[in-house]
């Protein structure tokens, strides 16, 4: 049986405006306040330095540029300022979260670090905080770690955070997808030395683009500021003593932020329900959603996902940037799931695609908790462990359409398209 395509595309994640959002900007160009300085600026820099429990916050062109100025800042504090065309962070190891968007990894690259990265673990699909401890071991001189919290589920981060205290290395939190998500009842983005969010126009909430820098150091953030706005030092000339960046934030970026402030909590309700209805929907079938430790963390939910069964996984094999299956009564698999979401005129997307498997990083070490490289086949395969969680994720899972505007109807549509897949 074929089902009817929704005439109005189901998105994954698409921006989703409320009117206060044209308040704050009409009001920035009326008043002339159009450039990087401003009221929505200092505005969002407060409330979300609040929202979230840190003490200061610096608004940026996006969560790319947060993240870059959150290594440089801890890449300088760590081995001092580098010389005038080399990196903060030239030939050495950072520890990264594996499977998560590129642009966690790309800015210590910016930096001249040399990412390894660190495995994945089921039950939050972060990384993994025995792997970590193994990376030490390999890595001991290495002193910064940048952590994700993929899809909105906070990570083991009472784990990373004790490792990091033990081995003197620094954390940055990457809570670009995790906005309003909390652990232990503290707010993703508190646990970092330093913390980056996003608001990209597909996060949970948007600015269309931006994002910000978080941290308890008044000069820290100070820096980043001066950093971001060219490094230009206080004379009435152009004076400059660092390497600057055009990196700051809009003061009309900045009032569509304001505006969706207060939807918040409100886009996450959206978000979860979404979630649940899936789960709900999906009882007695061979996948499960993405998972979290309902204990001790409260995700934003901000993507759902879905994991088949490795049982009922038809097989597939990937070729020139295509992926092919070979359907098999009972059995799914992501690429087909896919199209028959797509069939019905509904987004999903792979899980993103773990770092250690990009050409582009295809030299980067990769840690798995039982060891690294070569080593990894022999330790592993002694004490049974996989050693390679981000692949199989990978494999059998896919982001499914999340967006909040979707309706509980659309949502049993697209529940029913994903039964037939079996
Ligand atoms: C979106 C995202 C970023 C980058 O944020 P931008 O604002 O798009 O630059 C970084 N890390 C993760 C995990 C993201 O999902």
């Amino acid at each position: 049986m074929s089902i009817k395509p929704f005439e109005k595309r189901i998105w994954l994640s698409s921006p989703t405006m409320h009117g206060e959002e044209q308040k704050y900007t009409d009001e920035a160009i009326k008043t002339n306040w159009v450039s990087t300085v401003g009221e929505n600026i200092n505005e969002v820099e407060k409330r979300i330095a609040a929202k979230i429990g840190r003490k200061f916050a610096a608004g940026l062109s996006c969560g790319t540029a947060a993240l870059h100025m959150a290594v440089k800042l801890c890449g300088e504090k760590l081995y001092g300022r580098p010389a005038p065309g080399h990196g903060a962070l030239e030939g050495k190891k950072v520890f990264c979260s594996d499977m998560t968007f590129a642009a966690t990894v790309n800015p210590v690259v910016y930096e001249g670090g040399e990412p390894v990265f660190i495995d994945t673990e089921y039950e939050t699909w972060n990384m993994n905080p025995a792997a970590l401890s193994k990376a030490f071991e390999l890595y001991p001189e290495t002193r910064l770690v940048v952590l994700a919290h993929l899809y909105g589920t906070p990570a083991k981060i009472d784990g990373i955070v004790k490792i990091c205290k033990e081995h003197g290395a620094l954390l940055i939190e990457d809570a670009a997808e995790s906005l309003g998500a909390s652990y232990k009842g503290a707010q993703t983005g508190t646990f970092g030395d330093v913390s980056a969010i996003s608001f990209n126009g597909n996060k949970i909430i948007t600015g269309s683009s931006g994002g910000m820098l978080l941290t308890d150091l008044r000069e820290d953030c100070e820096k980043v500021k001066k950093w971001s706005t060219q490094s230009r030092e206080a004379a009435p000339w152009y004076q400059h003593e660092e390497l600057g960046y055009n990196y700051r934030m809009s003061n009309i970026i900045a009032g569509v932020v304001r505006g969706q402030i207060p939807y918040l909590e409100e886009h996450i309700a959206q978000k979860k329900a979404i979630y649940e209805r899936y789960k709900k929907g999906f009882s007695g079938l061979p996948l499960s959603m993405n998972p979290f430790d309902a204990e001790i963390s409260e995700p934003n939910f901000w993507l759902s996902c879905a994991i088949i069964d490795k049982n009922a996984l038809c097989r597939t094999e990937t070729y020139a940037l295509k992926t092919r299956y070979t359907k098999e009564k009972g059995k799914t698999c992501p690429a087909h799931i896919l199209d028959a979401l797509s069939a019905i005129n509904a987004e999903g997307r792979p899980i993103w695609k773990p770092m250690h498997l990009q050409p582009i990083y295809s030299r980067a070490p990769f840690v798995a908790a039982c060891g690294s490289g070569r080593e990894i086949t022999d330790a592993c395969v002694e004490k049974s462990v996989f050693y390679d969680v981000g692949a199989d994720i990978f494999k059998r899972g896919l982001c499914l359409p999340s967006d909040n505007k979707m309706t509980p109807e659309e949502q049993s549509v697209i529940i029913e398209a994903i039964k037939e897949c079996f």
